[in-house]
């Protein structure tokens, strides 16, 4: 056992958290940074140069020695650059330890090295990080020992978004106004900010470190992109919520110790689906932050796992044939003094403030289904969506039985009357509690769900950032609240108009409700003829950015320009092709190098033995029929392996875009798909003594 501590002795313990300002700054000068991050008043910087002196000496206090503005350029992870506290020596050959004001709220690192689509091409390359002082600073500690970092968004010179950040920032905005006008429409005039809540769900992999370093695959893109399946699966059901191996259990302790210790409020773990899969959630925070601690924690999971001999794979589908990875994004909205709009209280139907909240919901997920589904887009989720385990690539609507039946209600006869009740759950135990049931059962397979109280969005992958995904749905969201108020704020009896919104809104757009099963063949079918779309991959997501209903919803809420909408599309192009070019190589060298020579030894070994066994006088046919059929998928790997050469070759040549990424998608994944078959099936007759990497089964069932 490992020695007991307090977890809240520890929790925040290295964050420049409230209780940290207020202790150490003068009074004025806390007063106004509250101010700036409640209000967004801006900070003069003889203020910032206090604040950076007292977060630089509560940083060295912590053994700091560097600083970094911390961001989230569009390379899907989080960068940083370095620079330690001194200042040029003083005459007398010793150094300070200085930080300014200037240094805490802005930082340039040259942006022309990070993916900037279009922008970089006209405009300057200069990119600036600037503090996004809601999101509290930390000091992080790992080999490189203690490092204060300092939340940032990231600009180009002209002041266009080049990261995750900027944009959600905006977004948070947008909706806030929109919010408050909403509730001040329903007679609230106390709350001052609306703040959309989001709870990241992280899933992931756990596999070992020295078996992980023997697969090209995993080290190069993440993911196996050969391998069959162990006799056993996941098909037992065992591993989820099961007992946690001692191993594991102690990399989750660690994990959590460092989570806590920089405020990530780690809250649940527990076993996933698939052998060797597993999940962490925080308790949910505001967007900005809540986007912030999630690369926390996929950071985390990463560095702790080293320390345990262990390798974290946060890719969606590391493993074909068992379940994936995904991020359930968890979101809601949050007054400032603690009203969450999306409690429906226990009579929804009287409800009226979140019935319009509701029903505007529908409508912008229903109008914005395409830029829902683009926003959880990237080349590992292509493997999942519509796959029959995360959800469908159809974007639709669970509300549960209570909320379906108080839309049914307000759609057949414009009036919702009651709301069905919970109950009583009957354990037919005597000695145990009957429970109070929820009103709604969970519906697994809907791609967003209602909750309770949050809507859950989740189709994210497990590797993304949750931001693209909350700009959406903060956007969409503000939109739909600001046509309801334009058309409210205008009415001579508001009653009457808010009621006859609800209903247009329910009958318009009650085509993206659905409560069945989104697995099945038959939805496919329905929603087809609802009109829903059905996007299956990535390519043919990401043209949604840039449609003109798009455009002209992110310009209106200044979330996004076209400049910026049309750099995002063609990075996104751009990471599409990069990522299946370096899958596609690894195939390549894998098949070359490694399983080409291991089956040339191999029917070599069998050619022997056949020959070896009718010297011996005796019937070879069983070895000289393996022998056929090794030979025979050896020949289909060979051929397989010059076709996904050729396309890949081919693919790499052409100019860099849309049509490049599609004939990835159209003809260099099929080729690849084409390169695994014959290698799966020799894995699975083949001597494991001569098979040149770990297995599926070595992979999963023995961490
Ligand atoms: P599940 O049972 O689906 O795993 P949980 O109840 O554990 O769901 O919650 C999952 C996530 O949702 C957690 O991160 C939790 O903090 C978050 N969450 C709970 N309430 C809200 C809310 N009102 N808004 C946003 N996120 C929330
Ligand atoms: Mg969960």
């Amino acid at each position: 056992m490992s020695e007991a501590f307090n977890v809240a002795d520890i929790f925040g313990e290295d964050v420049f958290n409230d209780t940290v300002m207020q202790e150490r700054l003068p009074k004025k000068v806390y007063r106004d940074l509250k101010k700036t991050i409640e209000e967004g008043k801006e900070l003069d910087l003889a203020t910032a140069d206090v604040i950076a002196h007292e977060m630089k000496e509560w940083a060295i206090e912590k053994g700091a020695t560097h600083y970094t503005h911390w961001f989230q350029p569009l390379t899907g992870v989080t960068a940083e650059k370095h620079d330690s506290f001194i200042s040029a020596p003083m005459p007398s050959g010793k150094v300070l330890m200085s930080f300014s004001g200037k240094e805490l709220i802005k930082g340039e690192p040259d942006a022309s090295s990070f993916p900037s689509g279009g922008l970089r091409a006209t405009f300057e390359a200069r990119g600036y990080t600037a503090w996004d002082c809601t999101s509290p600073a930390f000091v992080r500690k790992d080999a490189a020992g203690a490092t204060l970092c300092i939340p940032t968004a990231f600009c180009s010179y002209t002041g266009e978004a080049l990261d995750q950040k900027t944009p959600l920032l905006r977004s948070m905005e947008a909706i806030n106004i929109q919010a408050l006008r909403l509730i001040r429409l329903f007679g609230n005039t106390t709350s001052k900010k609306v703040t959309p809540s989001v709870g990241p769900e992280q899933e992931y992999f756990l596999v070992d470190a020295k078996k992980f370093q023997q697969r090209k695959d995993l080290i190069y893109t993440g993911r196996t992109l050969f391998g069959a399946m162990p006799p056993k699966g996941q098909e037992l059901d065992d591993h989820y919520f099961g007992t946690i191996r001692q191993r594991i259990a102690g990399f989750m302790r660690d994990v959590n110790i460092e989570l806590w210790k920089v405020g990530v409020t780690s809250k649940t773990q527990h076993n996933e689906v698939a052998p060797a899969q597993h999940e962490l959630a925080p308790i949910y925070a505001p967007a900005n932050v809540a986007v912030d601690h999630n690369h926390l924690v996929m950071q985390t999971l990463k560095r702790v796992a080293g320390q345990h001999g262990l390798k974290c794979l946060l890719h969606e589908k590391p493993f074909a044939g068992v379940n994936g990875s995904g991020k359930h994004d968890n979101w809601s909205l949050i007054t400032d003094d603690g009203k969450n709009l999306l409690d429906p209280g226990k009579t929804p139907h009287e409800n009226i403030q979140f019935l319009l909240v509701l029903t505007c919901i529908l409508k912008a997920v229903d109008e914005h289904a395409d830029l829902l589904r683009e926003s959880a887009a990237d080349p590992g989720n292509d493997h999942r969506l519509g796959a029959n385990e995360a959800p469908p690539a159809i974007i639709s609507i669970f509300l549960g039985d209570q909320l379906e039946d108080v839309i049914e209600q307000l759609v057949s006869t414009g009036e919702a009357t009651h709301s069905l009740k919970g109950g009583k759950l009957k354990t037919g135990v005597r000695t145990l509690p009957d429970l109070a049931k929820d009103a709604t059962d969970r519906n697994r397979t809907s791609p967003f769900a209602f909750t309770g109280n949050k809507f859950e969005f989740r189709m994210v992958g497990s590797r993304d950032s949750v931001a693209g995904p909350n700009v959406v749905l903060n956007t969409i969201i503000a939109e739909a609240f600001s046509e309801a108020c334009d058309v409210l704020e205008q009415a001579e009896d508001f009653e009457m108009a808010v009621h006859d919104l609800i209903k247009q809104y329910a009958t318009d757009h009650q085509r993206i409700i659905f409560n069945g099963n989104g697995y099945s063949e038959e939805w496919v079918k329905e929603a087809e003829r609802r009109g829903l779309p059905n996007i299956s991959s990535m390519v043919e997501a990401i043209p949604a950015l840039t449609t003109e209903k798009s455009v002209a919803m992110f310009e209106k809420f200044k979330v996004f320009t076209r400049a910026e909408l049309e750099s995002r599309e063609e990075i996104k192009y751009e990471n599409y092709a990069k990522a299946i070019n370096i899958e596609a190589r690894t195939m390549i060298d894998m098949a070359s190098k490694q399983f080409v020579p291991a089956f040339i030894k191999y029917t070599k070994s069998l050619a022997n033995t056949v020959i070896a066994v009718r010297d011996a006088g005796a019937d070879a046919s069983v070895q000289s029929d393996l022998l056929n059929e090794v030979s025979g998928y050896l020949a289909e790997t060979k051929r397989a392996l010059e076709t996904l050469m050729k396309v890949t070759e081919q693919a790499a040549a052409m100019p860099e875009g849309g049509d490049q990424a599609r004939y990835y998608h159209s003809d260099v994944v099929p080729a690849m798909e084409a390169l695994r078959a014959p290698v799966d099936a020799l894995e699975m007759i083949v001597d494991k003594e001569a098979w040149p990497m770990p297995s599926y089964g070595d992979l999963i069932f023995e961490v």
